[in-house]
């Protein structure tokens, strides 16, 4: 148990958070120019154009990839993509 906790306590403390899509968890993300309305971010993987995104750790970047292409691939096979 204690064990467990410091191994957590380690984990986060090196976790390396980023920027990320809120759509696919990429994080190849850029600013649109020329915009009036404040910062909007581009995702290169997804093409996701938005204000918001979202700080992630490895882990969530992770789930929100794999969340990505299961939509992706139910798309793909049925046409469109559920939740
Ligand atoms: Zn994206």
């Amino acid at each position: 148990m204690d064990e467990f906790m410091s191994e957590k306590e380690i984990e986060e403390d090196d976790e390396d958070t980023l920027l990320c899509c809120p759509a696919c968890g990429g994080t190849e993300l850029y600013y649109e120019a020329g915009m009036k309305m404040g910062r909007i971010y581009h995702c290169k993987y997804c093409n996701y154009i938005g204000a918001f995104v979202l700080e992630g750790n490895l882990e969530m970047r992770q789930l929100l990839r794999d969340e990505y292409e299961r939509k992706l691939w139910a798309f793909k096979n049925f046409g469109h993509s559920y939740k």
